[in-house]
C-alpha cells in the first residue's frame, strides 16, 4: 500500500519517493512485468495499420486546431448539450467542481455514487469531497475498485492497480469481500468483483464519470471502456453527472474516427475497445433523467496561454508514454505524487500547479524521447520538459548552487584563454582524489602515465557524480595541446 500522497502540494520531491520505491522489488517486478506485456501488444496492432504515422498527424491537427479555438467549441458544445436537455456547469477549480458534484449529488436525493474511472475526478480528489459530505462512492472499474478496496493509490492512467500483481489483488478480496475460498485465476477475481458490483449498479441512482471527448456538433459526451461497468453507470442511474476538463473538446463527430483508432491500440493494445458509449442529453424512457457536465478549468486556462507548453492539452490519455519511460518503468507511478504519472505527469501537472509545486517533475525523464515516439497525438514531450525546467530555473532564481556553477561553465567555454586556465586548474585540484591504481583500469596493450586514473569520490554537491560511479580524471595532455604539438611535428 502506497503512503505517498498523491497531492502535488504535499507530496515529497520526486527523487526521494523515488528513491524509496526503488527499494520495493515485488513492486518494480509488477511494473515492468505489466507494461512489457501492454508494450508488446500495442507494438503488434500498431504495425499491422500502414497509416499509423497519417493517423498520429490527423490526430494531433484535430486535438491543437481544437485548442486553439476552444472558446467557440466549447460555446457550441454547450449549446447543443442543453437543447438536448442536459445541463452545463462551469468550475474554475477543484474546489468549485468539488462543490458543484456535491450539490448536485444531494439535490438528487442520493447518498451513495457509483462512479466509472476517472482522471478528473482524481485529480479534484472528488471521492474525498463525497465522504466529507457523507456521500459514499463506489468506484466500478476493477483496478479502481481494486485501489479502492486496498485504500491505496492508483499507479497509472490507464490501469491504475498496475503495480499489484495477481496474489496482492486476490488477497485484497478476499479480506474486503468476506471471500476465504476465493480462488486465483483471472476469472475468479473478475466474478468476484462481479458480485460484488452489481448489487450497486442495480441499487444506487446516482452516477458519476469522467469523459474521453466531448463533441461540439452534436452535444455529445464519448466514454470508450473495456468492461461494460461504464456502460451500466450511463444508463442504469436517474441522475448522471459528467466531470470533464475543458480541453477534452474536439469540434465533430468525424474527429473520432482517427481518435478512437489510436487510443485503444496506444493504451492497451486493443484494436477497438469493447464499449464506445456516446450520449448526449436526456430521452424520455430511456437512460438517465437529469443529465450534468461539469466543465473544469483548474490550471488548464493558463497551460493554454503557455505557448510552449500549450501542446500538453492535446494529451488523450492514453498512457502510452507511462508504458515506455524508463524511469517509470523503474519507479512506477507513486513516485510522481500526482494521479498523472510518467512522462505525460511530469509536463501537466507541473503546469497545472502554476509550478509552485511539483519543480522535480520535469527532471523525472531521462530525455531519451521514448515518450514523444509513442505518443499518438505527437506530443513533443521532452521539449515541453526542457521548457518546463527553464522555468524552474527562472523561478528559482540565478543565485543558486547549480546555477552558479553553469555560469561559471559558461563564461570558461566563452573564451579560450578561459578554458586553458580552468583545465590547468581542474588537474591541480583533482590531484588529490585521482586514485593511484591504475593498472586496474588500463586498456590492455596501452601504457598509462602520470595520473591518468579515476576519482572515485567528490565532496558536497558533486558527490552526486561519484555516488554510484567514478569519474575519469583529465588527461595530462589535451587535444589542443596534441593537436599543437603535431602541428609542429
Ligand atoms: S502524452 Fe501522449 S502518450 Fe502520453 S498519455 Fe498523453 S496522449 Fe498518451
Amino acid at each position: 500500500m502506497s503512503r505517498i500522497p498523491l497531492d502535488p502540494r504535499t507530496a515529497p520531491p520526486f527523487q526521494a519517493a523515488a528513491k524509496a520505491l526503488l527499494g520495493d522489488a515485488q513492486l518494480r517486478k509488477n511494473v515492468r512485468h505489466a507494461t512489457d506485456v501492454i508494450q508488446n501488444k500495442r507494438r503488434k496492432l500498431v504495425e499491422e495499420k500502414q497509416d499509423w504515422q497519417l493517423l498520429r498527424e490527423s490526430a494531433r491537427q484535430i486535438r491543437a486546431h481544437a485548442l486553439q479555438h476552444l472558446d467557440v467549441y466549447l460555446d457550441e458544445f454547450e449549446r447543443n448539450f442543453t437543447r438536448a436537455g442536459g445541463t452545463v456547469h462551469w468550475a474554475r477549480d477543484a474546489a468549485e467542481a468539488q462543490r458543484i458534484v456535491v450539490g448536485l449529488v444531494k439535490e438528487s436525493g442520493s447518498s451513495e455514487v457509483i462512479k466509472i474511472k476517472s482522471m478528473t475526478t482524481e485529480e479534484v480528489q472528488l471521492n474525498n469531497a463525497l465522504e466529507a459530505a457523507g456521500i459514499h462512492a463506489y468506484e466500478t472499474d476493477l483496478a479502481e475498485l481494486i485501489i479502492q478496496l486496498g485504500e491505496d493509490q492508483p499507479s497509472h492512467i490507464v490501469v491504475p492497480a498496475l503495480h499489484k500483481n495477481r496474489a496482492q489483488i486476490r488477497e485484497i478480496f478476499r479480506r474486503t469481500m468476506n471471500l476465504p475460498d476465493l480462488g486465483d485465476k483471472p476469472a475468479d477475481l473478475a466474478d468476484a468483483a462481479r458480485r460484488f458490483l452489481r448489487e450497486k449498479f442495480l441499487r444506487v441512482k446516482t452516477a458519476v464519470s469522467g469523459a474521453n471527448f466531448l463533441i461540439a456538433e452534436t452535444g455529445g459526451i464519448c466514454i470508450v471502456e473495456s468492461e461494460g461497468n461504464g456502460r451500466m453507470c450511463l444508463t442504469l442511474p436517474d441522475t448522471l453527472i459528467s466531470v470533464v476538463g475543458i480541453e477534452k473538446v474536439i469540434p465533430r463527430w468525424q474527429d473520432l474516427e482517427p481518435l478512437i483508432q489510436l487510443l485503444p491500440r496506444s493504451a492497451t493494445g486493443e484494436r477497438m475497445n469493447p464499449y464506445n458509449s456516446l450520449w448526449s442529453g436526456v430521452h424520455p424512457g430511456d437512460g438517465p433523467r437529469a443529465m450534468h457536465v461539469v466543465l473544469l478549468d483548474n490550471g488548464r486556462t493558463n497551460v493554454l496561454a503557455d505557448s510552449e507548453g500549450r501542446e500538453t492539452l492535446q494529451c488523450i490519455r492514453c498512457a502510452a508514454c507511462q508504458n515506455a519511460c524508463p524511469v517509470y518503468r523503474q519507479t512506477g507511478g507513486h513516485a510522481y505524487g500526482s494521479v498523472y504519472a510518467g512522462p505525460i505527469g511530469a509536463i501537466l501537472t507541473p503546469q497545472l500547479m502554476h509550478m509552485e509545486h511539483s519543480q522535480t517533475l520535469p527532471y523525472a525523464s531521462s530525455l531519451c524521447g521514448a515518450c514523444y515516439e509513442v505518443c499518438p497525438v505527437k506530443i513533443n514531450i521532452p521539449e515541453v520538459l526542457i521548457h518546463l525546467r527553464n522555468k524552474v530555473v527562472e523561478q528559482n532564481g540565478w543565485y543558486t548552487p547549480e546555477s552558479l556553477a553553469m555560469k561559471a561553465v559558461a563564461a570558461a567555454f566563452r573564451s579560450e584563454r578561459r578554458f586553458r586556465a580552468a583545465q590547468r586548474l581542474g588537474r591541480i585540484a583533482e590531484s588529490p582524489l585521482v586514485k593511484s591504481e591504475k593498472q586496474k583500469f588500463s586498456i590492455v596493450g596501452q601504457k598509462q602515465t602520470g595520473n591518468t586514473g579515476w576519482i572515485g569520490w567528490l565532496p558536497g554537491l558533486l558527490g552526486g557524480w561519484t555516488d554510484t560511479r567514478d569519474l575519469q580524471a583529465m588527461p595530462e595532455e589535451t587535444f589542443r595541446d596534441w593537436w599543437e604539438k603535431r602541428g609542429k611535428a
